[in-house]
């Protein structure tokens, strides 16, 4: 049988890798404990109408991205290619959205059938933020200045800017697709072939061609501030005040307005020019309707995504990683005689210092070979438990990192003295 490899576009995160992941992963989950936010975990497989109804059949995820499948009792499923469909499943399932706010967050992987290349895969992470029950546009400030204290804390505040736009009431929208698809029908043979597809299906989209041409045609459309009712307006121009007042790099852009279909009011993309086509780290908005939509009581609804795979490509590229705090701090050399008392040692060692990374050499061989070892685990200290010092109640202690006679010392003194040896 030929060498078995991992699926196009799914890739595998080595220990060697991992530290990254830790290290965002962990100043994410501060920041989100600290603005009351909670974890929740979902399901990676859902029923398949959730995705198809959920975020639209005309949206680019359903039409053409989604993993779907049946399983043997013939139940169409599909791999969740996003989390907030899902989420909102759970919060109505769950009877959680009556009269309460609820804050919540996950992490985890999603799935889209998209061409794999740098920043965009199959399978790749995302941390996902909703909040539940909060109308006010002071719910929208508040996520995005997380957001930014984020960046703040990743170092990466400096690298990115926020795009943002209004799309009004989903009534406010509904008026503009009409008057757009009325002012594109008549061009339609001049637009590409994509925004002729989305006239039908998903008119809004072509706000956001990369097609010049079409993009030309698009200076004389109807404006989509025209149609916004004044009072949300005006509450946008508050946020945009408030988020410049917080340093945060803006730019309002009218074509910003999302690839999925359920968003209205306020719709933002997190922009770096620092990885090329694939720029986007975090975006999101109001989905005052999925809830809703979906069979739930009518529940406002705010959200955002960011994908891992990119912010950790930025983080790369901008040399902002601390080095993995992840090395051991003691590796223990022993022999085939004298294992089981060496372990029972380590393990009385790892329970007094939980801090301290020990690790222990099963695999036995010469000295000298665990001695290599030793060095190549990067370890400080090579602690050694073997006949010798089993018998004579004493451990060896040699220095890994720098140039000092190796010490005895009675196993008895070990968990005092081992802090001391280490610095
Ligand atoms: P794009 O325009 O790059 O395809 P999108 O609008 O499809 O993005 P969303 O559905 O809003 O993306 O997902 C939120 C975030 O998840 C994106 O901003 C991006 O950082 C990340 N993301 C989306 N698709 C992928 C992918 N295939 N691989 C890696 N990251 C992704
Ligand atoms: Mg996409």
């Amino acid at each position: 049988m030929s060498k078995i490899q991992a699926v196009r576009g799914m890739n595998d995160i080595l220990p060697s890798e991992i530290h990254k992941w830790h290290y965002f992963e962990n100043i994410v989950k501060n920041s989100l404990q600290q603005y009351g936010y909670q974890e929740i975990r979902l399901p990676i497989v859902e029923k398949s109408e959730l995705f198809h109804r959920g975020i639209g059949s005309g949206t680019d995820i359903v039409e053409k991205e989604t993993y779907d499948f049946t399983d043997r009792n013939d139940e169409a499923l599909t791999l969740r290619p996003e989390g907030t469909a899902g989420c909102v499943r759970a919060m109505i399932e769950h009877g959680l959205l009556r009269n309460q706010i609820q804050k919540v967050w996950y992490n985890g992987p999603m799935f889209r059938y998209e061409r794999p290349q740098k920043g965009r895969y199959r399978q790749f992470y995302q941390l996902g933020v909703e909040v539940y029950g909060a109308d006010s546009i002071s719910q929208d400030a508040e996520l995005l200045s997380l957001i930014w204290q984020l960046w703040q804390a990743l170092g990466l505040n400096r690298h990115v800017t926020l795009e943002l736009n209004n799309l009004g009431t989903t009534e406010n929208r509904i008026q503009y697709v009409n008057a757009l698809v009325d002012y594109l029908t008549p061009l339609k043979e001049q637009l590409d072939q994509d925004s002729q597809r989305r006239l039908t299906k998903n008119p809004l989209r072509i706000l956001d061609s990369k097609n010049e041409h079409t993009q030309k045609l698009l200076n004389n459309a109807p404006n989509l501030n025209d149609f916004i009712d004044k009072d949300i307006q005006a509450e946008f121009i508050h946020l945009v005040h408030y988020l410049k007042n917080l340093g945060i790099p803006i730019k309002v852009t009218s074509r910003l307005v999302r690839g999925i279909d359920y968003y209205s009011h306020t719709v933002f993309e997190w922009i770096t020019d620092k990885l090329g086509a694939q720029g986007t780290i975090c975006a999101g908005g109001r989905y005052n309707t999925l809830v809703s939509d979906l069979n739930g009581p009518q529940t406002p609804a705010v959200g955002f995504a960011m994908g891992i795979e990119r912010i950790i490509l930025l983080l790369e590229t901008l040399n902002l990683f601390p080095p993995s705090p992840d090395v051991t701090d003691i590796y223990v050399i022993s022999d085939e005689q004298s294992i089981f008392g060496a372990m029972l040692i380590v393990e009385q060692l790892r329970k007094a210092h939980s801090d301290l990374i020990i690790e222990l050499n099963t695999t036995f061989g010469s000295f000298k070979s665990q001695f290599k070892k030793a060095d190549k685990s990067n370890a400080t200290l090579a602690l050694i438990i073997a006949e010798d010092e089993i018998k004579s109640n004493n451990c060896t202690i040699k220095f890994l990192r720098k140039e000092q006679n190796q010490v005895s010392i009675p196993l008895s003194e070990l968990h005092t003295s081992i802090i001391a040896l280490l610095n």
